[in-house]
């Protein structure tokens, strides 16, 4: 129990480590003018630049990868094929030490999941199973609807919800603030007698998509099915309701877990010429929620760390440390990569310069986001000023990342984040819409250049970035 529940801290603590990224605001300080320290990088961090926006070839790279394989759930073989074809291609693209490093995962299917409404009128009702949701007998489970806005409305209602399907229904604000209802609803739920929880989608108004994303569960209460609907079926359910009308909905959902699989870290370097054991880490996710094709979320991510490293192998930059590319497996459901990486490389934790992530997508206008220490912030912030032509504004707080905390706290790493616009983001976000339609070769080419001369002068500067 107590395993449990630390689990369930440690998950809501990454939560908020990502949410963070979206609501600390940029720090702003008076334009310091041109760093001197930076001329030495200068030539090469325009033709990092010139390299990457020359062409779309990165674009097309993350079009194969969601053309071919798909969306890429923990436990699927479409990841571990999607896995194999990635080290196959880092190899061919000439990044040393390329591997495998495995890593077991849980394997949660979807099942098919249905829901109807039995009154008003039977109609039916679209839904998206929440990742992780129990299933319901096979005859589903039925219920009248209550709406509530917040926990503590619910607390206010609560001899109203036993035997009933709670509906959390409370409007989208950001990400972090909004995201409880979809990770806890089902658990406070349960807690005063509910047989079910619908979640009004965590994301903005869109064209009547849910989006799915994890729930969890904690002991003290009976897991019940949760599942989400789109913001325009929870906004009709609540107009009902308000008019007297009884909503009662039937729930038939087919999801359970099965016997952890196989999986793995993709690892890839660019080995450093004086200090290899230094490490400037970047990666994205290469797994997904099983709707889409996890384009944004994350399989850009991956594309564009992957391609800063393979612009410096194809301009023959071997900087002074270890570049090291990660695509984590398991970061949807259950962070299993981000935790192996940070046991198995836990005696050199500290060798880790900084820890970049990108897994919020590089939808334009973007920006970038670091956490770490005064002097580090001031040198990142100088930085910063060579992407200028890519038109990425000052570098701002809320850097980090699920996927790179771990190894973070183990060092006290810095973290480094490239943040794409949230509005496009979490409009597609967890949905059967994330497919690389949305996303154009110019803001793939940027995010790509935009990490590639950040991770070349975090390796080739002579002093490691301080803490
Ligand atoms: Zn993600």
């Amino acid at each position: 129990m107590v395993l449990r529940r630390s689990t369930v801290t440690l998950r809501m603590l990454l939560v908020a480590l990502l949410a963070g990224a979206w609501l600390v605001s940029p720090v702003h300080t008076q334009s310091p003018g041109p760093a001197a320290w930076l001329d030495a990088y200068r030539d090469v961090a325009t033709s990092l630049i010139e390299a990457s926006t020359s062409d779309d070839f990165a674009w097309n790279r993350l079009a194969e990868l969601t053309d071919t394989y798909g969306h890429r759930l923990s436990g699927s073989a479409n990841l571990e094929q999607a896995i194999a074809w990635a080290v196959e291609q880092m190899t061919s693209d000439g990044l040393e030490h390329v591997r495998a490093e495995p890593v077991m995962v849980p394997r949660w299917v979807r099942g098919d999941e249905h829901a109807e409404f039995v009154s008003p009128p039977r109609q039916a009702l679209t839904i998206l199973g929440l990742g992780g949701s129990v299933g319901t007998p096979p005859e589903g489970v039925e219920g009248d609807v209550v709406v509530v806005n917040s926990f503590a409305e619910l607390r206010a209602r609560a001899a109203d919800v036993a035997g009933k399907i709670v509906l959390f229904n409370a409007p989208f604000t950001n990400y972090g603030d909004s995201v409880v209802y979809r990770t806890d609803g089902a658990y406070v739920a349960s807690q005063h007698g509910a047989v079910a929880a619908l979640v009004r989608s965590i994301g903005p108004p869109g064209l009547r998509t849910p989006h799915t994303g994890s729930v969890g569960y904690e002991p003290g209460a009976p897991p019940i099915p949760a599942a989400a609907v789109a913001t325009e079926d929870a906004d009709r359910i609540a107009r009902l309701l308000a008019r007297g009308a009884p909503v009662r909905v039937r729930l038939t959902m087919g999801a359970r877990m099965e016997a952890d699989t196989a999986s793995a870290n993709v690892v890839g370097e660019i080995r450093g010429r004086e200090r290899p054991e230094e490490i400037v880490l970047l990666g994205g996710h290469l797994d997904s929620w099983d709707v889409g094709a996890g384009a944004s979320d994350d399989a850009v991510g991956c594309i564009v760390t992957w391609e800063a490293a393979r612009l410096m192998v194809s301009l023959g930059i071997r900087p002074r440390r270890t570049v090291r590319i990660v695509l984590w497996t398991n970061e949807e459901n259950g962070l299993r990569g981000a935790t192996e990486y940070a046991a198995r490389h836990a005696a050199h934790a500290a060798n880790h310069v900084l820890a970049i992530e990108s897994d919020s997508g590089v939808f334009a206008p973007a920006g970038i986001g670091f956490s770490g220490g005064v002097a580090a912030r001031s040198l990142v912030r100088d930085i910063g000023t060579l992407l200028a032509p890519l038109g990425i504004g000052e570098i701002g707080g809320g850097g980090g990342g699920a996927d790179i905390a771990p190894i973070a706290r183990a060092g006290g790493v810095p973290m480094l984040a490239y943040l794409g616009n949230p509005d496009r983001y979490f409009a597609i976000h967890h949905t059967p819409a994330d497919t690389v339609d949305r996303i154009t070769p110019d803001e793939v080419s940027k995010a790509a250049a935009a990490l590639a001369v950040i991770a070349y002068v975090t390796a080739e500067m002579p002093e490691r970035l301080p803490r």
